[in-house]
């Protein structure tokens, strides 16, 4: 495999004011017909085709960088999933379909969620097995050939440390970590931005983000105190498409593609390098968004 054609995430943060990433993976798996209580990495053997078709989606919307189907690719998340012992494996594949969907240009991202479980001392996932299994996922995430490295969507500091740990010890790409503020401007577990800033700069991490989280009016009010705690960290925003609502049998996200583009064109202006969608938004989210920050 050559690299040779396409730029590092760091050459790429260089030379461009921003970065366009992908919209959300699980919503869009949704309406495609991942049926409920099935995990999308499953689709990576079961659905190909449609892994592939999103990616593709995204990658004619415009975005530079998309990010893999390993959401959910932890041993310990898989663990309740019918790829319980699959882990290495689900995620040498997801990263072989992205790849073959990004071309010479657009970069991969390997991403890494939560565990689902709740971490000392709330829980009983200790550091040492929480840092065990992202090391794993980490460390087969780049053999099959990312550019980089996304934890989203975490909101406890107690998973978020170890798990950076962990993926620190495993493999030295750029590792992008984002959490998800969804009370207001504060994680499920009381963190502020401040508070993320103070405890995961110290790692070295190539940004410092906000995804998911819950309307876009918090996302504004989030994205102005994660720019000043980050100071000269860059800063990645994916956003959901507004909050979700139940219209009949359909989970509708209340934020058109002008919507969300209208917010991330202020949160560009404001500073951020790195913008994307999280849950609700679609490639036409994307394409919107690609057009009102180019
Ligand atoms: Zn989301």
């Amino acid at each position: 495999m050559s690299t040779a054609t396409r730029p590092s995430f760091s050459e790429l943060l260089a030379t461009r004011k921003v970065l366009l990433a992908d919209g959300a993976t699980g919503t869009n798996y949704q309406d495609k017909g991942l049926g409920l209580g099935v995990a999308p990495e499953e689709w990576l053997f079961d659905s190909p085709d449609l892994v592939l078709e999103l990616h593709r989606e995204f990658v004619v919307a415009g975005v530079d960088l998309i990010l893999t189907d390993t959401f959910g690719a932890t041993s310990l998340r898989l663990a309740d999933s019918a790829l319980e012992g699959r882990a290495r494996e689900v995620n040498l594949r997801a990263v072989e379909l992205a790849r073959e969907a990004a071309g010479d240009t657009v970069l991969v991202a390997g991403s890494l969620g939560p565990t689902g479980q709740l971490a000392e001392p709330l829980g009983p996932l200790g550091p040492d097995e929480c840092a065990a299994a992202y090391a794993e996922q980490a460390a087969a995430l780049h053999a099959g050939g990312v550019d980089l490295l996304v934890m989203e969507t975490f909101f406890a500091l107690e998973e978020a440390v170890p798990a950076i740990r962990g993926i620190q010890s495993a493999s030295d790409l750029p590792l992008v970590v984002s959490f998800s503020f969804d009370r207001g401007t504060h994680t499920m577990m009381g963190v502020s931005p401040r508070d993320f800033v103070d405890a995961v700069a110290p790692f070295g991490v190539a940004a410092l983000g906000a995804n998911c989280g819950r309307s876009l009016a918090d996302a504004d009010l989030v994205v102005v105190q994660l720019l000043e705690a980050a100071g000269d960290t860059p800063v990645w925003v994916k956003p959901n498409a507004g909050v979700p609502k139940m219209i009949g049998d359909q989970v509708v996200y209340e934020a058109t593609p002008e919507i969300i583009a209208e917010h991330i064109r202020l949160y560009v202006d404001q500073g951020v390098r790195i913008v994307g969608g999280c849950c609700g938004s679609t490639p036409t989210h994307v394409a919107a968004i690609a057009a009102a920050i180019r």
